[in-house]
């Protein structure tokens, strides 16, 4: 039996994607390039897929090219660029990249109440 490529359930006999994770990947199919990621989240949710599938969905890196939230943050920021004059050319590997270096960096402790500005 394989392995969801997503999700790393069961997929059934040559399949690399279970049924759960072909539905939200034909929902990010569906929403084309232009959607915000509360609108992603909407439709996803729309699904039978569980929250916490939904989430590993959105971080598998099943190309080793960043993870759909990493293509849609380096969307999100070049468009963003681009409104203000500055174009980018972040792409979801750049992305993935920075995620890996936060990850690396010492955590701070934080006081109640009290939010990392560097944290996402
Ligand atoms: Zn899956």
């Amino acid at each position: 039996m394989a392995k969801c490529l997503y999700c790393g359930e069961k997929a059934g006999w040559f399949k690399s994607t279970c049924v759960e994770c072909q539905t939200l990947l034909a929902k990010v199919q569906e929403l084309g390039t232009q959607f915000s990621f509360r609108e992603l989240l909407d439709r996803l949710t729309e699904t039978s897929a569980s929250n916490e599938k939904i989430q590993k969905f959105l971080e598998a890196d099943v190309r080793g090219q960043g993870s759909i939230r990493d293509h849609i943050t380096a969307r999100m920021t070049n468009q963003l660029a681009h409104t203000m004059g500055q174009p980018t050319d972040t792409d979801a590997f750049k992305v993935k990249l920075i995620r890996q270096e936060e990850k690396q960096r010492p955590q701070v402790e934080l006081k109640p109440g009290e939010i990392d500005p560097m944290r996402r």
